[in-house]
């Protein structure tokens, strides 16, 4: 082998994993830091049945892959398969990212850092610490949303779902006093309470029916967060906005969730100001991945 030959380093492989797959902008999202920081490498969607996930996941370790995000539903199997789960991982026993460690398959969840930084960097702690949240939905996206207000210390949440058994059992499994549920029939009683308004729920996505709460009685100074990123700007969004309302959108998490990915699978994090809003956004609009 030649000097030059090995001293050139090893491209390293990572990826997504989901079912199906083929809409996943988070390709779009790694390729592009790689090329920007020209670190050698790929990251490349993977399709996997859910059926054999487990088993999938599990042979990881025989592979040189060196890490994969983990998308639905395929986020409680990557969490099953795995030796240990970090701390972020256990708090919402799911997964969004496997990697290695000496030999070890490891669960993680950048979900709550993902939700949590684009939110911090607009309004800052000390508002989050002083004001109440509204969160809508009760699946997946809402436990990673609750998880982070409890962790930066939000001093009341009010969860509402459309099923109130679901919110129910969600309130119930966190049982934390701050944390309580109120029955959709009175959502808009709620709205006019809070200081954040979290829409973590599918409504308001392309091709499914917006929302239906209305932005009209909500605090002069309440802050509408949409997890949802296709459209960029969704019908809550737009309501909000047209009342005066600040708001924020799901692809700065989408963003912040991928940053500490991309730092596990790749060894580096790439800098804020490499900012990916635009290259996502052509992607979102073109369809191409
Ligand atoms: P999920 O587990 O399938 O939960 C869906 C939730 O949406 C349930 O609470 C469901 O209520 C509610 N819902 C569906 N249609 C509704 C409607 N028409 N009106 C009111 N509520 C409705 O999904 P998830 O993983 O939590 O994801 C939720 C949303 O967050 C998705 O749109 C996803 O794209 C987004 N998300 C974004 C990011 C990001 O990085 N930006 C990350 C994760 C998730 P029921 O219980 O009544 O069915």
């Amino acid at each position: 082998m030649s000097s030059a030959s090995s001293k050139r380093p090893i491209p390293k492989l990572a990826g997504v994993c989901g079912w199906p797959i083929h809409h996943s902008l988070s390709p779009v999202l790694h390729s592009w830091w790689l090329k920007q920081l020209e670190i050698p490498g790929a990251y490349v969607p993977f399709a996997v049945d859910p059926k054999t996930a487990v088993e999938a996941f599990r042979t990881l370790k025989q592979t040189s892959i060196t890490g994969l995000n983990v998308t639905l539903p395929l986020k409680s199997a990557a969490f099953q398969s795995a030796d240990i789960a970090t701390e972020d991982a256990q708090k919402l026993g799911v997964a969004n990212c496997l990697y290695k460690s000496r030999g070890q398959l490891v669960a993680h969840n950048t979900d709550l850092e993902g939700f949590i930084a684009p939110l911090i960097a607009k309004v800052g702690v000390e508002r989050l610490q002083n004001g109440s949240a509204l969160v809508i939905g009760a699946g997946g996206a809402s436990r990673a949303v609750m998880g982070a207000l409890l962790s930066v210390g939000v001093p009341e949440i009010c969860l509402v779902n459309r099923t109130d058994s679901k919110a129910e059992d969600l309130v119930n499994q966190v049982n934390v006093p701050s944390l309580y549920t109120v029955p959709w029939a009175r959502r808009q009683e709620a709205v006019e309470r809070a200081c954040l308004i979290i829409n973590a729920s599918a409504a308001g996505m392309s091709g499914k029916p917006a929302l239906d709460i209305s932005m009209s009685a909500t605090r002069e100074a309440a802050l509408v967060y949409d997890l949802i990123y296709t459209p960029r700007v969704t019908p809550l969004m737009k309501e909000a906005q047209a009342h005066g309302l600040d708001t924020l959108g799901g692809l700065e998490m989408l963003i912040a969730q991928a940053r500490p990915s991309f730092k596990l699978f790749y060894g580096e994090l790439p800098p804020k100001d490499l900012d990916p809003t635009e290259v996502l956004f052509e992607a979102l609009k073109t369809g191409r991945r």
